[in-house]
């Protein structure tokens, strides 16, 4: 495995391969790697080479967000990758993804202004302008996604589409630690007390699918037990819970085949996110 700091490095990489006739897969990750980021290289290990960038994207965060804090180990992230086969890791620091005179983004309306795009403004705006950097840099035939951000996934998806990138975006399911919580790096932000609180989400989700499964099809009973269940947790702050349609991101009263539930929720200070698809059994 090689680690490449460098993007002049990378290209040359890339046109080698590319040279050879070799498919590249990619895995974009800012990090602090789990087995939700294991579960999309291994996907990633079906093409010929696999490259995983570790970047955490300045333009993704807020002002008061936690862009300083954002946990690291470099260390132990690199052995994951080479216990995992991968190829190059790709990790170039911000002056060289950002330099001074930088002034060109990569930007989606609509979609993008929706449910984390309300309380992060500038989010989305961040993550299309670094992908498609990376996209030009690594050329990859597809990318690998989480559905853990599936907002970002659809948009990803329309990006690619609108402006004719050529490459793949593949979705691949949510890994959850054994209460159901989502695999996250930020659930290392969490102390013992909130680590447990944080079970609310995934139960919170088994109620909402357990209604479905039901047969309840008005989002607002679906969500209004939801939201009981997450507000009977003291330490949880809803930001936002919602179904949407997935294609537009808009809310939808009665739930459809293809209607995302996700939500947002603070534990203390730490912003999780998680989401599922509506299966409507017939
Ligand atoms: P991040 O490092 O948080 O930016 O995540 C990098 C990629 O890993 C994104 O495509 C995420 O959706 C994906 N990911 C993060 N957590 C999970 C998870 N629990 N299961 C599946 N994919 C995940």
């Amino acid at each position: 495995m090689q680690k490449i700091t460098d993007i002049k490095t990378m290209r040359e990489k890339v046109a080698e391969w590319k040279k050879q006739n070799l498919s590249i897969g990619y895995v974009p990750t800012m990090g602090y790697l789990h087995e939700g980021h294991m579960s999309l290289i291994q996907k990633a290990r079906s093409k010929d080479r696999l490259v995983v960038s570790i970047f955490v994207n300045p333009l993704q965060f807020g002002k008061n967000e936690d862009f300083a804090h954002y946990p690291k180990d470099m260390q132990r992230d690199s052995v994951l990758c080479e216990k995992a086969f991968v190829d190059v890791i790709f990790c170039p620091d911000v002056s060289q993804m950002y330099p001074k005179d930088f002034c060109s983004y990569a930007d989606i309306e609509g979609l993008g202004e929706e449910l984390c795009g309300i309380s992060r403004p500038a989010h989305f705006r961040g993550v299309c302008t670094v992908l498609t950097k990376f996209f030009n840099i690594i050329q990859p035939d597809t990318a690998y996604f989480g559905q853990k951000d599936a907002q970002q996934c659809r948009i990803i998806k329309a990006l690619v589409k609108d402006l004719n990138m050529p490459l793949e975006i593949e979705c691949c399911p949510i890994i959850r630690e054994s209460d159901g919580l989502a695999k996250s790096s930020r659930n290392s932000y969490l102390n013992q007390e909130e680590r447990k609180a944080a079970a609310v989400l995934s139960r919170a989700i088994s109620l909402g699918q357990n209604l479905i499964k039901k047969g309840e099809k008005k989002a607002h009973i679906i969500l209004e037990a939801m939201r009981k269940e997450l507000e009977n947790e003291p330490l949880a702050r809803i930001d936002y819970l919602k179904i949407v349609d997935y294609d537009t991101m808009k809310q939808n009263e009665i739930i459809r085949p293809n209607s995302l539930c996700a939500m947002a929720v603070f534990i203390g200070n730490t912003r999780l996110i998680d989401n599922f698809f509506i299966e409507i059994l017939e």
